[in-house]
């Protein structure tokens, strides 16, 4: 396969592309036209499709490979986020078009239609479509579960009104109908045949700060909702920042490290409108409406219809916040303060997080994540970091438990270090200023400066690791105060989708109390299953909530998208990971799990945690 293909074959599908997060800009085309098909991820998938022949060159394609005028704006995102450079699939994209063009290639039309006419009727003619260079990037995204499908149609509604008469119509000749957000669902339930409904025009966002609340349309991210929320003074509990928050409360509901404070699925909002498989509107405050709040164990749930607003609560935010990194020898000890943090209410958000993961997170390139992540285990003896956020009170508190820590200070300077920290200078600096009791240099008085003269951070030296031409945008990119803050980058968690830089994963994602001996059990045979089947695979984050009683536990497994012997071998690893939680669901009583919270995130917690 070549460079170019393997490119637009590896694309994530995080939509990350399609939000503003290292404020460089949007592709111009996609906020124009909307559908996926304009956005570099659409367009990804549509060289894909055409160097593969599986479709003809249509007007939609000719209108698509036009629109892109090479800014290079997907490069710096892509890059960021996952060392991939999408501009050269643009140009061969563009020029494999032209080309058909010049050489005198019959671009095909779209279909008339009788069905496309009603739609479009609806939502107007711009809003609906049969074309299959518009369809077909809708077909996959890199979920490992299910298999490409060809939607007939797509189709982007303006209003619920719309929305409505849509169910209505399809419900009338028996349509089958997929509602799509951003369309990165683990389990493939964004693709399908028949109508997608993509509910990206849907972005309003009305404030009603009397009431502490955001009502959001259904086409809201989670970025766009924190930016507002955060310009007015406030914050919200965000999961990944391309998700749309109604899709997102939809699915398995909302969780972040914030969850320790604001709470999970039912906590996240004060209300939410529908649309029901009949068309009828209803929502959550009708006494006449479903029960959305309880949780079914051990069944899958059907949806109970498409959410057209979700009503999301505002946190409010101190002038004093700032983040720390509690670095810990074991797993259990890391357990131990977590919970303990969480039973006294000190912090506002906690995760605990492995060296592997801290690593990627901070490291421009994978390269550089593989030889940072020797260097924490060997050399530092980090295997463990507790990430923690909370105001001059909570890290006060830390003070006196008398655990050492990075400060924010100490944290910019390791990031924007990174390069220096694999010197043995740096490492020599450490042994000498240690004694018996572990990570002691980090309370010496002095280290913070010292530390900064050993690394000599700054974003020119971080920005020297990754590709050339990109250098000067990522030196400017690391000057902004806000790319090493700690308090910023959890609230709005661009990192965390560099989880995926190497291969896509498929996360196993639990509730459970806050149990060493469990926890470990959970992760040996996680681990044991994923090496019965030769599939990568790692500890991914652990949040406790509702004051400790329980945490989120997350366990990811890797896998390569394109090799189809991998994808058979993933699968079943999903299926007895799926199997060991309903194990332990059934016997322990404690134990909740995927994938039964889809399509049951509106419940209420405390149904979730102890039905
Ligand atoms: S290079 Fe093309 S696809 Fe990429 S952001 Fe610019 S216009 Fe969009």
């Amino acid at each position: 396969m070549d460079e170019i293909l393997k490119t637009a074959k590896s694309c994530r599908h995080y939509a990350m592309c399609k939000i503003d997060f290292l404020g460089s800009g949007v592709c111009a085309s996609g906020l124009e036209k909307n559908f996926v098909s304009y956005y570099p991820q659409g367009r990804m998938i549509l060289y894909e499709a055409l160097a593969e022949n599986r479709i003809p060159v249509t007007e939609k394609c000719v209108d698509i490979a036009d629109s892109c005028n090479l800014c290079g704006k997907c490069d710096y995102q892509c890059y960021f986020l996952n060392e991939m450079r999408p501009v050269k699939v643009m140009e061969a994209l563009k020029e494999h078009v032209e080309n058909f063009v010049k050489n005198g290639g019959e671009i095909k039309s779209a279909k008339e239609d009788s069905i496309l006419s009603e739609i479009q009727e609806i939502v107007g003619v711009s809003w609906a479509t049969n074309d299959e260079a518009i369809t077909v990037t809708y077909s996959h995204d890199l979920s490992a579960i299910s298999d490409p499908k060809y939607p007939d149609y797509i189709v982007m509604p303006e209003t619920k009104e719309e929305i409505a008469s849509l169910v209505k119509l399809f419900r009338n000749k028996n349509i089958r109908y997929t509602i799509r957000g951003n369309g990165q669902n683990l389990l493939g339930f964004a693709v399908n045949e028949g109508v997608i409904i993509d509910l990206n025009r849907m972005k309003t966002i009305e404030f009603d700060e009397k009431n502490w609340l955001a009502k959001v349309g259904p086409g809201v991210t989670a970025f766009d909702l924190q930016k507002q929320a955060q310009k007015r003074g406030y914050r919200i509990n965000a999961a990944e920042p391309a998700a749309l928050l109604c899709g997102n409360i939809m699915c398995s509901g909302i969780m972040s490290t914030f969850s320790t404070t604001y709470g999970i699925n039912a906590d996240n909002f004060i209300n939410a409108e529908f649309v029901d498989k009949d068309g009828l509107l209803f929502n959550l405050n009708d006494i006449s409406s479903p029960n959305l709040y309880s949780y079914k164990n051990l069944q899958h749930n059907d949806s109970p219809g498409i959410c057209i607003s979700a009503s999301i609560r505002l946190h409010p935010v101190t002038s004093d916040e700032t983040g720390i990194l509690v670095p810990f020898e074991t797993l259990d000890k890391a357990l131990d303060f977590i919970k303990d943090c969480a039973v006294r209410h000190i912090g506002l958000a906690l995760g605990i997080v492995g060296a592997e993961y801290i690593s990627t997170f901070l490291s421009p390139t994978k390269k550089m994540a593989s030889e940072i992540k020797s260097i924490f285990t060997d050399k530092l003896n980090i295997p463990w970091l507790v990430v923690f956020i909370g105001d001059k009170y909570a890290i006060r508190a830390i003070n006196d438990m008398g655990l050492p820590f990075f400060d924010q200070n100490l944290f910019k300077s390791l990031y924007l270090g990174l390069p220096s920290l694999k010197t043995a200078q740096w490492l020599s600096l450490v042994k000498e200023l240690s004694d018996d009791e572990p990570y002691s240099y980090l309370k010496i008085k002095g280290f913070s400066e010292l530390f900064e003269t050993a690394l000599s951070p700054s974003p020119k030296l971080y920005s020297q690791e990754v590709d050339k031409e990109l250098i000067p945008f990522f030196e400017k990119l690391f000057s902004r105060q806000e790319m090493t803050d700690l308090v910023w980058l959890n609230m709005y968690r661009i990192m965390s989708t560099r989880l995926g830089r190497k291969k896509p994963f498929l996360p196993a994602l639990l509730y459970l109390p806050v149990d060493k001996d469990l926890i470990n059990e959970f992760s040996g045979k996680f681990r044991l299953i994923a090496e019965k089947h030769h599939i990568d695979n790692d500890f991914g984050f652990i949040t406790p909530i509702d004051n400790g009683k329980r945490c989120i536990f997350e366990y990811d497994f890797f896998y390569d998208y394109n090799d189809p012997e991998e994808i058979e071998r993933i699968r079943k690893v999903a299926t007895e990971a799926n199997m060991l939680i309903d194990d332990y669901s059934v016997k322990t009583g404690t134990v909740k799990g995927h994938p039964y919270v889809l399509y049951q995130g509106f419940c209420r917690k405390e149904n979730l945690l102890y039905s």
